[in-house]
């Protein structure tokens, strides 16, 4: 069995220590945080330092901060006809997303299928700005959802500059930060951003636990999903998921303490695992390439790749990458990423994602590129099948 080296870290990241530490912490912790004694006080203690932890990488105050059960359920919640903003009632009669949004985003929430507007992208998967302008003046009470950074390509928005559109003409901004946060600043002032959402997998933290930060208190989200106990004031019934919680606070203060170095550290990895890539086939296509771009992500191909083939040969090798999205992994369907971005089959099918973390080290980018370095010379061979 080769040794294993983990390149999918925007499907999901590995557990922090700390993060482990306070899950752990937190299970010996007996209280339901709604109870008044000192059992639940413990209980309810954990939860709110989180909130402050999670507050903090992102620039909010910790009451702006609801928990949920994942970014999923985060992206629903925000994505609602319903939102006040300062009293005003008035339904916000349509969804403008970017084509390129997670399939979560692109569900449209609780807004009707007629509602939803797609905006198109240009060939670097960056938003098209004057598309957004074009939409928002025809509907300028619109609730906007973007993405900050693209989970396929990596491809950062630009979301202040769509934030400064958006308010112009009245509308709101719901950013999805899923894959930025921990990666790229993500201050919710700085972005210009309404409502944003996190996911505790992606930073380091466990599984099933998310959140939905809004801007101020002045927004107002009156049609929750989960109505019971009034947990989360609320915004989301049901006892709180404590040690899952306790967890993302966790990772959510090393990802913040830690991120300047961690991209450093990640961008160089990256660098060379480009670098290798193109050495190896020099056909190799880095998608998004020319755009702004997460120092972790690479999104690559090479003319006559299938991308199954490819993670099935990359896996026997001993290197976990993906094909695209991991909700779409085994589901042989182009990416609608690349899909809006102008690429055509039969590039699209090839199209392997390798993303990196923090604890991605040079010998794991040798093993991927000696993994490559046989799959290439497989195809150059026009073996049709790699991985056999
Ligand atoms: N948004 C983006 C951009 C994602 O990449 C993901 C997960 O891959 C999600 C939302 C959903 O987050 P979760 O897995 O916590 O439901």
């Amino acid at each position: 069995m080769p040794e294993r080296s983990y390149f999918d870290w925007n499907a999901t990241a590995p557990l922090r220590d700390e993060a482990r530490a306070a899950f752990a912490d937190a299970l010996s912790v007996a209280g339901n945080p709604s109870s008044v004694h000192a059992e639940g006080r413990a209980a309810r203690r954990l939860i709110e330092q989180a909130r402050e932890e999670v507050a903090a990488l992102v620039g909010a105050r910790a009451s702006d901060v609801f928990f949920t059960s994942s970014g999923t359920e985060a992206n629903m919640l925000a994505l609602s006809p319903a939102i006040e903003v300062a009293g005003d009632k008035r339904p916000r009669d349509k969804l403008l997303l970017s084509a390129i949004e997670h399939v979560s985003v692109r569900a449209g929430g609780r807004f009707a299928r007629e509602a939803i507007e797609d905006l198109p992208v240009d060939t670097h998967g960056r938003l098209d700005l004057a598309a957004l302008t074009t939409a928002i003046a025809k509907s300028p009470r619109a609730l906007v959802s973007l993405m900050l950074a693209n989970n396929e390509t990596g491809v950062i928005q630009p979301v202040a500059k769509a934030a400064a559109i958006v308010h112009a003409a009245g509308g709101l901004l719901h950013v999805d930060a899923v894959q930025a946060a921990g990666r790229i600043d993500c201050d919710i002032v700085a972005l210009g951003a309404d409502l944003l959402t996190l996911s505790a997998h992606k930073v380091g933290g466990p599984k099933g636990v998310g959140a939905l930060v809004r801007r101020s208190d002045d927004i107002h989200l009156p049609d929750p999903l989960i109505r019971g106990g009034g947990q989360e004031r609320g915004l989301r019934a049901g006892t709180e998921n404590v040690a899952g919680i306790a967890a993302f606070g966790a990772a959510a203060a090393v990802a913040g303490r830690q991120r300047a170095a961690e991209a450093a550290h990640m961008q160089a990895l990256r660098d060379m695992l480009e670098t290798g890539l193109r050495a190896v086939a020099s056909g190799t296509v880095v998608f998004g390439v020319h755009a702004e771009r997460l120092p972790n992500t690479t999104l690559f191909t090479v003319p006559g790749m299938k991308a199954e083939t490819a993670v099935i040969a990359f896996d026997l090798e001993g290197a976990a990458v993906s094909s695209g999205a991991a909700c779409s992994s085994g589901k042989v369907q182009p990416s609608h990423v690349l899909a809006a971005m102008g690429v055509l089959p039969p590039l699209t099918h090839g199209a392997v994602r390798a993303s990196l973390g923090w604890s991605t080290t040079a010998s794991d980018i040798e093993s991927f590129l000696n993994a490559w370095r046989k799959l290439a010379s497989a195809l150059s061979k026009g073996q049709a099948s790699v991985a056999a």
